[in-house]
């Protein structure tokens, strides 16, 4: 018998990256194209149609072989019936998107939000393979999270568990109001535009340090003044770890995952920003809990959107 592949999605304001996955959750093949945001919703899931087609006809595989297509989109989705109630980096509202890319393509479709995709896809084939419950972290310009229990997705009520970005960590006196309209959540000092937020608010404040010569400040261009030894850059990437390793022991105490998986441009501040964070875990976890438990980057990189999709149709 020929073997069963997947597609996975990965629906992105910029681009659609399209990749084909066997059932051990190796990516065989992919694909990225133009997303065409702002060329109107018909146009985008034509594109859609087009690449996941194009994909499979240009691959040693048969579309008799496809067995599912899994799709990880941003935004508010209606994971159940399958709808994107709202994408605003798509401009989509209302969309049927799982019956309608079932009508196109005649496969079975499965979607769901891409912050818990990428945590499967870490789960299933990266940095949490062959662990069962693990929590993950994106760090990007928010901060994203998605949870896994026993290998699966854990959705919650309404299908927003995981919503790690938002769990309020900063003090009253030191929070500042977050994108989601409350004070102090961890995206207010963890996500890359909280980093650089903070850069800049040192540099007015008329704080030393070398970010005040540059134009614009990057999230890495305060990790490298940090590990320069620039006290003020450190004070921020101290602050940004700090609330991370206090979420990971807050998340401890409800969930006891094995693993905290770390992803995002952020992460890649490397064992500089991961060591702090463990630091933090472990001065704020109790003592077995915190046994065994590991802090890691995400090996996947951009990948982990595909093959978790794909690994809807596996793993959920
Ligand atoms: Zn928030």
């Amino acid at each position: 018998m020929s073997e069963k592949i997947y597609v996975g999605l990965d629906l992105g304001g910029t681009a659609i990256k399209v990749g084909l996955c066997n059932e051990q959750g190796h990516l065989l093949q992919s694909y990225e194209g133009p997303t065409g945001t702002g060329s109107g919703t018909p146009a985008i899931i034509d594109n859609i149609v087009k690449y996941i087609r194009e994909l499979v006809d240009q691959s040693p595989y048969s579309w008799d072989q496809v067995e599912g297509i899994g799709a990880g989109m941003a935004g508010f989705i209606d994971i159940e019936n399958g709808i994107v109630l709202l994408a605003p980096n798509v401009d989509f509202r209302d969309v049927p998107i799982r019956d309608i890319l079932v009508e196109r393509l005649g496969k079975p479709v499965k979607i769901n939000n891409d912050a818990n995709v990428a945590a499967l896809g870490e789960a299933w084939s990266g940095a949490g393979k062959g662990v069962g419950n693990c929590v993950c972290y994106t760090l990007g310009t928010g901060v994203g999270g998605g949870i896994i229990i026993n290998g699966k997705i854990y959705e919650g009520f309404s299908g927003l568990a995981g919503e790690l970005g938002h769990i309020a960590v900063v003090p009253d006196l030191e929070a500042i109001q977050c994108g989601c309209g409350k004070m102090g959540c961890l995206e207010t000092v963890s996500s890359a535009t909280g980093i650089i937020r903070m850069a800049k608010d040192a540099v007015s404040r008329g704080d030393r340090t070398s970010l005040s010569l540059l134009d614009s400040i990057t999230a890495k261009d305060v990790f490298d003044a940090a590990k320069a030894g620039d006290e003020a850059a450190e004070r921020i990437v101290s602050r940004a770890a700090y609330y991370l390793g206090k979420s990971m022991a807050a998340v401890t105490t409800i969930l006891n995952p094995e693993r905290y998986i770390i992803g995002g441009g952020v992460s890649k501040a490397g064992d500089f920003l991961f060591d702090q964070i463990r630091e933090v875990f472990r001065e704020l976890t109790p003592e077995t809990l915190q046994k065994g438990v590991e802090i890691v980057p995400a090996t996947l990189g951009n990948d982990a959107g595909m093959i978790g999709a794909a690994g809807l149709f596996i793993r959920s």
